[in-house]
């Protein structure tokens, strides 16, 4: 089954029935951007950026992030990059930007909160980011008149946003980035979305959605949030499980939300790669599945086996039961 997975790897993700869904690559290292499209990736969906900023002894500058936000640009070769704004606190602490003491990390300062407390961090990084997909960047000489550059999509991710004021906190400092660098040296394909992983973000959906270009749902910190079970918990993490009714019903919100003001929606959590909840999600009306590089193969063979009205199925079938054992058992008797 692997072997045959490998070999259609460069195939379009479709259902069965010729139904579209893209399958992308979840990254921490631009270095392995090629590595993902060797194995079919058909873009990044989450670029946890955090780690390129914790692989360095202080906040990198904007040359350093720029040559290594173009690495994985240049690698993508006209493929999306769906990059995230950096995402620390709560687990992943950056030792050079201490947070005060907290009792209670995965509530306190993290993400979007924290980057908001320095905005002159976030916008080098936006800044960053806009710069590396400049039309021409990285192309050491100009295209001959009337040869076609590819597109450079970039897509800027922000993590646990709860709201839409955190959104348009976020897009004051993008707005005026735009206006600032001028259009050649900047993203001419930008997107601006926002993570769902507070379960707040898929209430306030159809708020959100009216602004915001995409969604990716984040089912590690969504289910860790709506269960209140800490995703890395000793004893209970096991029971963190992603297909969990509630969770579903999240997720089900968000695309209601989104597709009504013709937005996509992702999901770059751990669950897009679990073969039974990859149906789940397709028949949820997800657009796109951001996974490790590695399962890339697996989960466009595991699209193929089924057509999209049994996905749908199949996620009626899961919204219908009360906790996430009894979906596991109603789907993988099937
Ligand atoms: C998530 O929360 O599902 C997610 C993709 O982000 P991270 O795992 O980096 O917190
Ligand atoms: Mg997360």
């Amino acid at each position: 089954r692997e072997a045959e997975a490998w070999a259609t790897r460069f195939a379009e993700a479709r259902t069965r029935d010729g139904h579209r869904v893209e399958v992308a690559a979840n990254l921490g290292n631009t270095a392995h951007a090629a590595d993902a499209v060797e194995r079919g990736a058909e873009g990044v969906g989450l670029l946890r950026t955090e780690f390129l900023f914790m692989a360095h002894a202080k906040l990198p500058d904007l040359e350093t992030q720029i040559a290594e936000y173009r690495e994985a640009i240049d690698a993508l070769d006209g493929r999306p990059l769906v990059a995230r704004t950096l995402d620390v606190g709560g687990d992943k602490p950056l030792p050079y930007w201490p947070v005060p003491q907290e009792t209670n990390p995965f509530l306190g300062l993290r993400g979007i909160r924290l980057t908001l407390t320095r905005p002159d961090v976030l916008e080098t990084q936006l800044r960053a980011l806009l710069m590396a997909a400049a039309p021409a960047a990285g192309v050491d000489q100009a295209p001959a008149a009337g040869v076609n550059q590819k597109p450079k999509p970039l897509r800027i991710m922000l993590p646990m946003i709860k709201d839409v004021a955190e959104f348009r906190a976020a897009r004051e400092i993008v707005d005026r980035l735009l206006a600032e660098i001028p259009a050649e040296e900047r993203a001419s394909d930008l997107q601006l979305g926002v993570m769902v992983e507070v379960p707040s973000c898929a209430l306030l959906a159809p708020s959100l959605a009216a602004e915001v270009d995409f969604f990716s749902v984040g089912t590690n910190d969504l289910t860790q949030y709506t269960l209140a079970i800490d995703r890395d918990h000793p004893v209970l993490s096991a029971e963190a499980d992603g297909l969990h009714p509630s969770v579903l019903k999240l997720i089900e919100m968000t695309v209601a939300a989104a597709h009504a003001q013709g937005k996509w929606v992702g999901v770059c959590g751990e669950l897009a790669s679990d073969a039974t909840a990859v149906p789940v999600l397709v028949g949820l009306g997800v657009d796109e599945l951001s996974v490790s590089a590695r399962q890339i193969p697996l989960v466009k063979a595991r699209l193929a086996e089924f057509d999209l009205a049994d996905a749908q199925t199949q996620a009626r079938l899961a919204l219908a039961q009360a906790t996430s054992e009894a979906v596991r058992d109603a789907l993988e008797v099937r």
